[in-house]
């Protein structure tokens, strides 16, 4: 059985995560727990310490540095317990008992990244937009309090629908979420001394995390941890302290594969089209409203929208399922609806519904 993004069985998938993934990346995945490259065996039953595992985890360090443009300087790891076991161990790592650390409050994932570190240190919340219920993003100080040990960000706000379209200039090592927004766009990953990416947004299926990090911030541990928390001891023993989950890195090998093909330059160019299709027509439509007022904090990934009569949102998701799409119901703390554009939603899928916008609207009047 071949499949293609243009497969009629196929629903056009806008969810936020897990979200799509490119059908090449499915099919090779699918081969591969039958019979992993010729061995006779499943990528299910492959000892992590066999030579065909360790290769995987080579070639996917690799290509991550390769995609940012990162040099030695830095260390790929891949973990796991998600964003959220992130959260802990960057203050477990880097903030000792009474320092200092900046959180931007963005969200509610930049918010969770903040609670979590309080119970190690003293984390400060630099800015943050939870009053207005993050419908932008918020503006980061003009100056940094002294003594920072780290200043942490999200670049995409997944549920709320807004995107850092520049790099902050920091000079305390900058940490980043990039969950839900790594290799959209150029970015400039040197600005950062770490970022982060729970894969099952832009980068392959859940139960993985990577980490980029810079070695000399790996080795400034505040505290003696046993050495699953601790980043140095993962880094010893090259993210095979436990036992990975080798489908999962196998299956971000994948995507990274998928996204050097593509290249970062069209990834982009076709984000912004699919972006500004988007958010063109919901602004032309009169069913419909943005729900982030501020164009330049729009995210390309995430695009949050309202109907005006919120009678018609079920109508609306209701008359997308006709059209065999599906996974763009608003998260609950917005409502309306979230439409998730991640690298592997094509512009055709997009196309669709902006056709089912129109239309929808035409069958109002
Ligand atoms: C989804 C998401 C998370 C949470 O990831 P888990 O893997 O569920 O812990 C964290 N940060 C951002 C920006 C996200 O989009």
């Amino acid at each position: 059985m071949t499949m293609t993004n243009t497969d009629l069985t196929r629903k056009l998938n806008f969810n936020a995560g897990p979200a799509a993934l490119p059908a090449e990346v499915l099919q090779q995945a699918a081969a591969a727990v039958l019979d992993y490259d010729n061995s006779g065996l499943s990528i299910l039953e492959i000892p992590h310490r066999d030579a065909a595992f360790v290769a995987i985890m080579d070639e996917s360090r690799q290509l991550v540095k390769e995609l940012c443009n990162l040099n030695d300087d830095y260390e790929v790891l891949w973990l796991q317990g998600g964003g959220r076991m992130q959260f802990c161990m960057i203050p477990m790592n880097f903030l000792g008992e009474s320092e200092n650390a900046g959180y931007i409050d963005s969200g509610y994932w930049a918010e969770s990244a903040y609670k979590a570190a309080k119970y190690y240190g003293n984390a400060q919340l630099l800015a943050s937009t939870k009053d207005i219920n993050y419908t932008h993003l918020p503006m980061w100080p003009a100056q940094l309090p002294a003594g920072l040990q780290y200043v942490h960000c999200t670049t995409n706000n997944t549920i709320y629908g807004t995107q850092l379209h520049t790099t902050p200039t920091c000079d305390v090592p900058l940490i980043a979420d990039m969950s839900s927004d790594i290799f959209s766009c150029h970015r400039d990953y040197s600005k950062y001394a770490m970022f982060y990416v729970t894969v099952q947004k832009n980068l392959g299926a859940a139960g993985v995390t990577l980490v980029v990090l810079r070695k000399d911030l790996m080795e400034r541990v505040k505290r003696t941890m046993p050495d699953m928390l601790t980043y140095k001891a993962h880094s010893a023993q090259q993210s095979m302290l436990n036992t990975p989950p080798v489908f999962a890195i196998y299956v971000s090998l994948l995507m990274l594969r998928w996204t050097k093909a593509r290249g970062i330059n069209a990834i982009e160019a076709e984000n912004i089209q699919k972006a500004q299709l988007l958010y063109s027509e919901i602004e032309r439509n009169s069913v419909f409203k943005p729900v982030v007022d501020v164009v330049a904090d729009r995210s390309m990934m995430n695009v949050c929208f309202i109907a005006h009569d919120s009678s018609n949102e079920k109508a609306f998701i209701d008359f997308c399922a006709t059209r065999n799409i599906t996974g763009i119901k608003g998260h609950r703390s917005v409502g309306g609806f979230r439409v998730s554009l991640y690298n592997a939603v094509s512009l055709t899928a997009v196309e669709t519904l902006a056709q089912a916008m129109h239309d929808f609207e035409k069958n109002r009047q």
